[in-house]
């Protein structure tokens, strides 16, 4: 058996962070990642695109599982975006080394104040994130807004759009901060690079490399203190403790999921980062087996889609639904009186959509009405989402509310059986303290997006305020493991 000082289960938010900050303070860390590395190559073909999808597309899958691109036969294939699906929701999650960044908007939204009251306890003072972690992140990231002369290009009129009628409603709306290299975008505009976010190429992976995604900015300064090793294509199948801490069962697998090798390493601290379902489902799970039976009922408990909507609109002036990626303007209906929404444009190309049409996500507050239930016969650990609740469809009535108000074009599809963005299942401050220790278990963390109590990150994308509250747990983590 393999022993080290700590284990990070996962390299997206949570565990990037966790590596670099673990291996900055001197700790001897492993990385275990299911899934491959992506760098981006020079010849611009790293990832799989929309015009000739393939296994790359889609983690271990016969078929692509992007929405609006579901059920091409594909080879079967350690691809970047998982689709997991619940009773009542689908999950999408990335996969590689870098986790959800790979595949994501490059959106790094940060709540405002009286929403983010309404999901996390009132002890997680938002004054705190705000002076301290959020910048951190958006730091060590490196995030800005559009400039002016890529939303003026004609790939980005449907962003110019959603700004535009929005003004004219009085209604609020502005540039996200996004984790993009805009040079690299100003190549794809010029032709110096093949076209990828330009033309709406983003959940599969950009293979311009504009995305700052984690394994271009965390990971590798992480891997840099040399007290840190990320093993790709390790897959951890069971968490349990023993004597002196925690004992981990990994598959090393081939790009093709096969296994090669199994093995069990040892920890005395672990830190889960595997993303808000698979975290929840390796704890439930080892809870019902009895490897951890100490842990709290509200382990599997309090998850939420984010208050996700997938909205098509149509009957605009000219939009390009299929270009100007990853994201750009985002419309804040935060005082809406039916429910509080945030509305980003974003290209779909994959849905064909003519001009004039537009896609869209929708967030607002979810509830946390998600939980995940372990079924022996099968031993594996499902999550049910009650689809029909009054709590969930408000957030729909509410978007309705909003273009209402906008007075422009039609809603084709306002879909929320889907979500990009879990939230929850391991709740700060009840499965764990109100630094993701585990209840229970000294030595076992969790710093992911499982951590997110209230099923949403309160009308915005997740990851700003998933690596923020990692970023502030890890700050008071790492000098306890330190001194030991
Ligand atoms: C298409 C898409 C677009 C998105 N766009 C945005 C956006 O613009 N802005 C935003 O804020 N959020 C966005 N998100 C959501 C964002 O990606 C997530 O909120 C964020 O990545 C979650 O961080 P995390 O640390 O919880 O887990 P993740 O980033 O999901 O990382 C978990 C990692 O653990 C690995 N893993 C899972 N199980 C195991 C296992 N058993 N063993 C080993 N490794 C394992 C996974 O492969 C993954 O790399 C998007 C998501 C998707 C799917």
């Amino acid at each position: 058996m393999r022993d080290t000082e700590a284990l990070v289960i996962g390299s997206g938010f949570g565990g990037a962070i966790a590596a670099l900050r673990l291996g900055e303070a001197g700790v001897q860390t492993i990385v275990l990642e299911r899934g491959r590395r992506w760098p981006v190559t020079e010849a611009h073909d790293t990832f799989a695109t929309y015009d000739a999808p393939d296994g790359r597309a889609a983690w271990l899958s016969p078929v692509t599982v992007a929405p609006a691109q579901e059920g091409v036969p594909i080879d079967v294939y350690t691809g970047v975006l998982d689709r997991i699906k619940g009773a009542g929701i689908d999950v999408l999650a990335g996969a590689g080394v870098g986790g959800g960044s790979l595949v994501y908007n490059t959106v790094l939204y940060q709540p405002r104040r009286d929403l983010f009251a309404r999901v996390f306890p009132s002890w997680l003072g938002y004054d705190e994130m705000d002076d301290v972690w959020y910048p951190k992140v958006r730091a060590a990231i490196g995030v800005s807004t559009m400039p002016a002369d890529v939303l003026a290009d004609e790939h980005y009129r449907g962003q110019r759009e959603l700004l535009d009628e929005a003004a004219a409603a009085g209604m609020t709306a502005r540039l996200f901060e996004l984790g993009l290299d805009w040079d690299v975008i100003r190549a794809e505009l010029a032709g110096d690079v093949p076209a990828s976010l330009i033309a709406g190429q983003v959940w599969y992976g950009s293979n311009s490399g504009a995305k700052r995604s984690l394994d271009r900015t965390y990971l590798p300064r992480a891997e840099a203190t040399g007290n840190v090793e990320v093993l790709p294509l390790h897959e951890v199948t069971d968490v349990r403790e023993n004597g002196t801490g925690y004992v981990v069962a990994v598959n090393e697998i081939d790009d093709n999921g096969r296994v090669v090798a199994r093995r069990d390493i040892h920890t005395r601290h672990l830190f889960l980062a595997a993303g808000s379902v698979a975290t929840t489902r390796l704890l439930v799970r080892a809870r019902e087996i009895g490897a951890l039976p100490k842990l709290a009922d509200a382990v599997g408990t309090r998850w939420g889609a984010n208050g996700d909507l997938v909205i098509i609109r149509s009957g605009l002036p000219p939009t390009g639904p299929g270009e100007g990626g990853p994201a750009g303007a985002v419309l804040e209906d935060l005082d809406n009186p039916v429910a509080p929404i945030a509305l980003a444009c974003m290209p779909i190309p994959q849905a064909g959509m003519p001009e004039g049409f537009m896609g869209l996500i929708g967030m607002g507050l979810g509830p946390a009405k998600g939980s995940f239930a372990y079924d022996e016969r099968t031993d594996t650990v499902n999550l049910t989402w009650p689809a029909s609740d009054p709590g969930v469809t408000v957030i729909a009535d509410g978007a309705r509310a909003t273009f209402e108000r906008l007075g422009n074009g039609a809603i084709e599809a306002i879909d929320a059986s889907l979500t990009g963005h879990p939230c929850g299942g391991v709740p700060i401050g009840l499965a764990t303290d109100e630094y993701g220790r585990v209840n229970g278990y000294p030595g076992l963390y969790v710093v992911d997006g499982a951590l997110i109590p209230g099923g949403s990150a309160a009308c915005t994308n997740p990851a700003l305020t998933i690596g923020a509250l990692a970023e502030r747990a890890l700050a008071t983590i790492v000098p306890d493991i330190v001194e030991g």
